[in-house]
């Protein structure tokens, strides 16, 4: 097929098959061929309740039919106002103010802009951010940046500014991350960014609540601003609503953005206390928060999110998500004395192991070579270089499930 279109993440010069899909329910693909495929990656860990769920379709249809567009800055609208209603009303109350943009990346830079923003217009500048070991927060310069450092991002490196990294609490060593993030926060930098209890794209790497609860005590104390950069991990990844729940933890900052809209549009929000917003509230224009996208708060993707939200409070999602949390441990517990497998282990409803030794890296070939045959089978899964993970959609039906685990069991055969 002779496309000009440039895919992400895609090697073009491998000639690996890309398949064109025209329809999707629930955790099923459909391809143009006929081909029917298991979303086990939730498309990219988007799709929480399914494709094309009722509600959020009939609720994106509505709107289309109202208002499409229209400049944020000085004007507003419905869908708008009560998403950012409804979000304060359904989230941790110190979290009072909403900041739309339409990506997790774009998220996580508004989050780093609104940190330094809070301490320069005190009078107090700082600069600083402490990040960790293996972290993603998107592929902006800025969130390259505040990034784990790799072949993804080596030519790009001259233009990335410099951060503080403090190690992955690895079990039995997690005294060291806490020192260090200690001793970095001596250094009064500006804030603290880290995705609570799973680190994603750095290859599903998990760490206890109590390890996040001690994080946030430690930025509390220097008064180092916490950013929990929750966009995977929110709307229920993680077994709760918020991955900070678990820790009993509110971050002073928070982006989500994936799951926000259950999948279906591109929208994202940078949740903040008061006293940040505070600190952009004044008679000087000069002190405003200089940041806007083209499409701040489209009212179609607002619709769509607080669609998702009306599922959230009236569906029992949290049941669907704990009874796919089972179904994922029983399967994950088939393959766990497999001699190939390594490290598996499961946080809500996300599964991970790691496959063969541990000389490898993100160009690993286990990793295209697994998506190969499970695209031949009819699942879609994308390693992590050897991380295999599972994170469908909630809605994924216990035959699709016994679909993934058989085509995972088959690869570590071969
Ligand atoms: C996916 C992701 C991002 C980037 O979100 P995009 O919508 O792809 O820009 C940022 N942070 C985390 C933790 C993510 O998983």
């Amino acid at each position: 097929m002779n496309s000009p279109v440039w895919h992400p993440f895609t090697q073009h010069g491998l000639g690996e098959p890309i398949t064109e899909i025209t329809r999707a329910e629930g955790a099923v693909l459909h391809a143009r061929t006929g081909e029917r495929y298991v979303d086990a990656i939730s498309s990219w860990w988007v799709t929480t309740h399914g494709h094309c769920h009722p509600r959020i379709m009939a609720a994106i249809q509505a709107q289309a039919g109202k208002l499409d567009q229209i400049i944020f800055a000085g004007w507003t609208h419905a869908p708008a106002e009560d998403l950012a209603r409804g979000l304060t009303a359904f989230l941790p109350e110190t979290l009072a103010h909403v900041f739309f943009s339409d990506s997790g990346s774009t998220s996580v830079e508004v989050a780093l802009k609104m940190a330094l923003g809070f301490w320069d217009n005190r009078g107090t500048p700082r600069h600083g951010i402490v990040v960790m070991e293996h972290g993603y927060h998107g592929d902006t310069v800025g969130g390259m940046s505040v990034g784990a450092r790799g072949v993804f991002n080596r030519p790009y490196q001259p233009l990335l500014f410099d951060v503080a990294s403090i190690p992955f609490p690895e079990p039995d060593h997690e005294q060291v991350t806490l020192d260090a993030l200690e001793a970095a926060c001596r250094d009064n930098p500006a804030a603290f960014l880290v995705e609570p209890l799973i680190l994603g794209a750095g290859g599903m790497r998990t760490y206890p609540p109590r390890m996040l609860a001690e994080m946030r005590a430690i930025c509390a104390h220097y008064g180092v601003l916490f950013i929990a950069d929750e966009v995977m991990t929110g709307w229920g990844r993680t077994g709760t609503l918020l991955a900070c729940e678990q820790a009993q933890i509110v971050p002073d900052i928070l982006c989500l953005s994936k799951g926000l809209t259950g999948g279906a549009l591109p929208l994202a929000v940078t949740m903040a206390t008061a006293p940040i917003f505070e600190a952009h509230r004044s008679p000087e224009r000069s002190r405003m928060f200089f940041h806007s996208s083209s499409y701040t708060a489209n009212p179609i993707a607002c619709a769509a999110a607080n669609a998702n939200l009306a599922i959230w409070r009236e569906e029992p999602v949290l049941e669907r998500i704990a009874a796919l949390g089972a179904g994922q441990q029983q399967r994950l517990d088939w393959l766990a004395d497999h001699p190939k497998v390594r490290r598996p282990r499961r946080l809500g409803t996300i599964t991970a192991l790691e496959v063969g030794d541990s000389s490898s890296n993100y160009l690993s070939t286990i990793g295209p070579a697994l998506s190969r045959v499970a695209r031949s089978r009819g699942v879609l899964l994308r390693p992590l270089g050897n991380t295999v993970y599972v994170m469908p959609p909630y809605c994924v039906e216990d035959a699709d499930l016994d679909l993934i685990y058989d085509v995972i069991a088959e690869v570590l055969e071969d």
